[in-house]
């Protein structure tokens, strides 16, 4: 999945204020952080493969370290206490960065054919396939974005015009990443495509903390102060 870890950050601000969008996408994204890296240094293993699911050509060979369901749960814990400490206490949010480590493993369960492990080492592949289909990705992950969208325009609001501008640009920068993929040639090469998530990475975390930094929790509607009680 790609867009659908977004709509998962975007969704969590509601349940999470006082966690900046930035470390939500970093976040929701964190598997994909940990894998090129382990790709670059020769821990795990892809290949470009144009044909094996409909909507990707990644044949993901080996990546127990970074997408693993035990190891995916260390990651969360990692990340949640490492936000825990950065944010001084922020119990509620700390829980909600460590759930969103883990929501990207349940979301690529989703969309990977079987080919996610459930602890390094073992044998057993996991994978429900929905890449397999161009027209149920778009359907299913296009609907869980635009659900994540609305979920954190909603919650928020822009303080000046950065707020608004720089958030609906990331939203269509990511759709317009996204949209293409499954009709473009397949990419170079496994090295590059290990390079451009760690530049991704670099760009959309910033952009997403940018984008918070300009736009502010709105408040609840109060409630019993309209009339007599
Ligand atoms: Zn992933």
């Amino acid at each position: 999945m790609f867009v659908g870890h977004f709509a998962a950050a975007f969704a969590a601000k509601k349940a999470a204020p006082k966690a900046s969008l930035g470390m939500l996408v970093l976040a929701a994204t964190f598997l994909d952080v940990v894998w090129p890296v382990l790709v670059l240094l020769g821990v795990e293993t892809f290949r470009i493969a144009p044909g094996v699911t409909a909507f990707s050509p990644f044949d993901f060979q080996s990546y127990p370290w970074s997408h693993s369901l035990l190891m995916t749960l260390v990651w969360s814990a990692l990340l949640a206490w490492a936000y825990y400490r950065a944010a001084s206490g922020d119990r509620s949010g700390a829980f909600w960065v460590g759930a969103l480590v883990s929501s990207h493993w349940v979301l690529d369960l989703v969309s990977h054919r079987p080919d996610l492990p459930l602890y390094p080492g073992g044998a057993a592949r996991e994978g429900l396939g929905l890449w397999d289909s161009i027209g149920g990705t778009f359907v299913v992950e296009g609907a869980l974005f635009a659900l994540g969208v609305a979920l954190y325009a909603w919650t928020t609001r822009a303080k000046d015009r950065v707020g608004s501008i720089a958030w609906w640009a990331l939203v269509v920068v990511l759709l317009a990443l996204w949209i293409p993929g499954p009709f473009s040639p397949p990419p170079p090469g496994e090295r590059a495509v290990a390079i451009v998530g760690i530049i991704a990475v670099l760009i959309f975390t910033p952009w997403a903390w940018w984008v918070d930094r300009h736009r502010e929790v709105r408040p609840s509607p109060a409630v019993g102060t309209a009339g007599p009680t």
